[in-house]
């Protein structure tokens, strides 16, 4: 026994159905994508739409870069207490050409990390109660 029930830590940032995957938005004028997903409008100053629709974004990208996080990184970045040090990658991602962050997983430090490879989206536990456990999208070396 002992299985728990798995949770976004994020609600609404990303799919846990099937392969996960991070959630944004495109406008459907300009074609800007968008992550978090945005429900205003288009950022993009000479569009002007206000119509931004939610879209699953690529698994997989390109590293652009990444760095040790040696210390407690403030919000969107949830961290476990006490604090591991972790790397932070961005990378960016293979169709919608937007750079995302995100931690690298556990066991995966910089010096495995190289530039231009690829990574792909997992998820991984946060942090875990009796009964949840609260995941949270990373990136992972393919
Ligand atoms: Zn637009």
């Amino acid at each position: 026994m002992g299985t728990k029930t798995q949770i976004a830590a994020l609600p609404g940032w990303y799919s846990l159905d099937g392969e996960p995957h991070l959630i944004g938005s495109r406008c459907i004028a300009c074609r800007s994508y968008y992550f978090p997903k945005r429900t205003t409008a288009c950022r993009n100053p000479a569009c002007g739409s206000d119509t931004l629709e939610a879209v699953s974004l690529s698994r997989t990208g390109k590293l652009w870069s990444f760095t040790d996080a040696c210390y407690q990184p403030p919000e969107p970045f949830l961290a476990p207490d006490p604090f591991v040090p972790f790397a932070i990658a961005a990378v960016e991602l293979e169709h919608e050409r937007m750079v995302v962050l995100g931690q690298v997983v556990s066991g995966v430090d910089v010096g495995q990390l190289r530039l231009g490879m690829t990574m792909e989206l997992v998820v991984e536990p946060l942090f875990a109660d009796e009964a949840t456990e609260s995941l949270v999208w990373k990136w992972r070396p393919v």
